[in-house]
C-alpha cells in the first residue's frame, strides 16, 4: 500500500512502468505435490509449528498449488546490469511472495515460492524451477547461515510431481527433468535493482526510487530513520578538510554507506570460506547485505583464484572467486549511482560510500584470515605466501585450514618434521615444493610463537572459523541424483551435516572428503545461469 503497484494483474510477459510490483497468483503446473525437505530452524524463526510441515494441505500450499490465507501474492519489478551490461527490466520471474509475516520478535520475514509460474517478469521463460537446481538453492540458503553468512532462507522443498523441460548446455539437448518449488525466506528481497530500474526509466519513476528507499529505510533500517540529528557523524573525505560528508544530515547517504558497508563484510565472509557466488549482477545484490539468489554457485575445492563455477561465465571469468571483492565495489557504484540519478545523495557521499565499501573490506577480511590463521594480527607477508602456495599445489581450502590448527607453536620441531600435521592435506607434493612449505610453516610458528596463544586454545578458536563440512558441489550432486531417483535421504542428511560445519560429527567424516574422480567428468557438476 505504501508503493506504487501494477493496475493489471496478469501474468503476460510485459514491460511494467511506474510500479514496484505486480499482483500475480502462483499458477505452476502441479500434479501431486510432496514435501521432499523442510528446515526446523527456518520453521522456528518464523514461530511456525514443526507440526504444520505434516499437514496434508502443506504441499499444497508451499506448490503453490492452493492460496494461503490471508496472502496477497505479489512478483516485483526489478531490473540490474547482467554481466556488466544494463539489461533493462527482469523482475521475479519465477518468485512469488506470498506475504509477510511477524514473529513473537516482531521481526518481518517474507516468504517467496521460487519456481511457482510466470509473472508478468518472466520474459521467454516458464518461471518454473527444477529439482536439481532447487535442491542447491534449498540447501545451500542452510549451510551459509549455519556457517554463520547472511543470507536468505530456505523452509522448505516441494515437489510438484510435473516434469520440466530444460536445455542442457553440456549436449545442447532438451530433457525432461522434476519440477519442485522452494520458499524462500528473508527479511527483504530487494536488491540494488530494484532501485536501479526506476532511476533507469527517469521522469515521474526518479520519485519510486526515494519511495522504495523511504520503504526500506523505514521497515529494514530504523536506526537510521531514527538517527538524531544532533549525533555528530561527520567524515573528512580525504585530506582536503573542505570536503567533508555529514551522515546525519542526509539519511540516504546513510544508508548507502550502510549497505556498502553490509555488502564489504558479505564479501570478505565469501572469501574466508571459499564461496564463489557465480552471478553477481546487481540485481542478485540484497540491500540487506545477504548472499541472494543461488544458482551456479561453488564453494572452493584445490585453492584456485580464478575458479569460476559458472560455465555461463568463461572464458571471461568476470564473476571468479578472486574478482568478488572488486566486482561487490563495481556493484555498489551502480547503486550509489542511482541514488545520485534520483538527487538522493550526492558525488561525494557516493565517493564515500565506496571508500567505506574498501576500507571495511579490508578490515574484515584481514581480521577474518587472522582468525582462521589463529593469529591476532593480520600479516599480509604470511597470508600472501599461503595463498600463493595453496594455488601452486591446489591445496584444498578448507580441509588446509582445518589441519592448519595441528601446529604446535613449537620453535624445536626439526625442519624434517615440520610438514608432519598439514601430510593429510599436502599431497603430491615434489621436493622443492616441500621447501617452499617448509618454509612457510617455519614463518607460521614464529608468529604463533610471538601469539603467546595456548596450542589448545587456539586450535578451538581456529576450528571455530575454519568450517569442517562446507557444501561441496560433488555433495550436492550426489543428494540431486538420489533426489532424482526419489529418495531424499541424501538431501536431509547433507542438511543435518551442514547445520553444524563447525563440528568434528566423526561419524561424517566422509563428507569432508575432497571430490571423488566421477566429480570431474565432463558434464558433471557443471553449472549455468539458466536452470
Ligand atoms: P538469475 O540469473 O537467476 O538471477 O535470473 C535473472 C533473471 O531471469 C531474473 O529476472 C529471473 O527471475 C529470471 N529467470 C530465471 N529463470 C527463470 C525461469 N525459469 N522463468 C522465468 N524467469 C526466470
Ligand atoms: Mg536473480
Ligand atoms: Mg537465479
Amino acid at each position: 500500500r505504501e508503493l506504487p503497484g501494477d493496475p493489471i494483474s496478469d501474468s503476460i510477459p510485459r514491460q511494467v512502468f511506474h510500479a514496484c510490483y505486480t499482483k500475480v497468483l502462483p499458477s505452476a503446473e502441479v500434479e501431486n505435490p510432496k514435501l521432499v525437505a523442510w528446515s526446523d530452524s527456518v520453521a522456528d524463526l518464523l514461530d511456525l509449528d514443526p507440526k504444520e510441515f505434516e499437514r496434508p494441505d502443506f504441499p499444497l500450499k508451499f506448490s503453490g498449488a492452493s492460496p494461503l490465507a490471508g496472502a496477497v501474492p505479489y512478483a516485483q519489478c526489478y531490473g540490474g546490469h547482467q554481466f556488466g551490461t544494463w539489461a533493462g527490466q527482469l523482475g521475479d520471474g519465477r518468485a512469488i511472495t506470498l506475504g509477510e509475516i511477524m514473529n513473537s520478535k516482531l521481526e518481518r520475514w517474507e516468504l517467496q515460492l521460487k519456481g511457482a509460474g510466470k509473472t508478468p517478469y518472466s520474459r521467454f521463460a516458464d518461471g518454473l524451477a527444477v529439482l536439481r537446481s532447487s535442491i542447491r538453492e534449498y540447501l545451500c540458503s542452510e549451510a551459509m547461515h549455519f556457517l554463520g553468512i547472511p543470507t536468505t532462507r530456505a523452509l522448505c522443498l516441494v515437489t510438484t510431481g510435473k516434469f520440466v523441460t530444460r536445455d542442457m548446455f553440456y549436449d545442447g539437448n532438451p530433457k525432461d527433468e522434476p519440477g519442485a518449488v522452494v520458499c524462500r525466506v528473508s527479511q527483504s528481497f530487494l536488491r540494488f535493482g530494484s532501485f536501479q530500474i526506476h532511476a533507469s526509466r527517469g521522469g515521474e519513476d526518479l520519485g519510486i526510487v526515494r519511495s522504495l528507499a523511504d520503504y526500506a529505510i523505514r521497515h529494514h533500517f530504523p536506526h537510521i530513520e531514527n538517527m538524531s540529528k544532533s549525533e555528530s557523524l561527520s567524515f573528512s573525505t580525504g585530506d582536503n578538510d573542505q570536503s567533508v560528508v555529514d551522515l546525519t544530515s542526509n539519511k540516504y547517504a546513510a544508508w548507502t554507506v550502510e549497505i556498502a558497508e553490509r555488502t564489504a563484510s558479505l564479501v570478505a565472509r565469501w572469501q574466508g570460506v571459499g564461496f564463489t557466488h557465480g552471478v553477481l549482477n546487481t540485481d542478485n545484490m540484497s540491500i540487506l547485505g545477504l548472499t541472494i539468489d543461488y544458482g551456479p554457485f561453488g564453494f572452493l575445492d584445490a585453492f584456485d583464484p580464478s575458479y569460476t563455477p559458472n560455465v555461463t561465465d568463461l572464458p571471461g571469468r568476470r564473476y571468479c572467486f578472486a574478482n568478488q571483492p572488486d566486482i561487490g565495489l563495481w556493484n555498489i557504484a551502480q547503486f550509489a549511482s542511482t541514488l545520485m540519478t534520483a538527487n538522493l545523495i550526492s558525488d561525494q557521499e557516493a565517493n564515500y560510500a565506496m571508500e567505506r565499501y574498501g576500507a571495511k573490506f579490508m578490515d574484515d577480511y584481514q581480521a577474518i584470515l587472522s582468525q582462521k590463521l589463529g593469529l591476532q594480527k593480520y600479516n599480509k607477508q604470511l597470508v600472501n605466501k599461503l595463498l600463493s602456495n595453496l594455488a601452486v599445489d591446489k591445496v584444498d581450502y578448507t580441509n588446509f585450514f582445518r589441519a592448519l590448527s595441528n601446529i604446535k607453536a613449537d620453535p624445536s620441531v626439526p625442519g624434517d618434521e615440520l610438514l608432519v600435521p598439514l601430510k593429510a592435506v599436502l599431497l603430491d607434493i615434489g621436493k622443492e615444493r616441500k621447501e617452499a612449505w617448509t618454509s612457510w610453516v617455519q614463518s607460521y610458528i614464529q608468529e604463533l610463537v610471538a601469539s603467546g596463544i595456548s596450542d589448545e586454545e587456539r586450535k578451538a578458536s581456529m576450528n571455530s572459523v575454519n568450517p569442517k563440512y562446507v557444501l561441496r558441489n560433488y555433495l550436492c550432486q550426489s543428494a540431486i541424483d538420489a533426489a532424482e531417483m526419489g529418495d531424499f535421504e541424501e538431501v536431509r542428511r547433507l542438511l543435518k551435516v551442514m547445520e553444524r560445519p563447525y563440528d568434528e560429527q566423526p561419524r561424517m567424516e566422509k563428507y569432508a572428503r575432497l571430490p571423488p574422480a566421477w566429480a570431474y567428468r565432463p558434464g558433471v557438476c557443471m553449472l549455468s545461469c539458466s536452470s
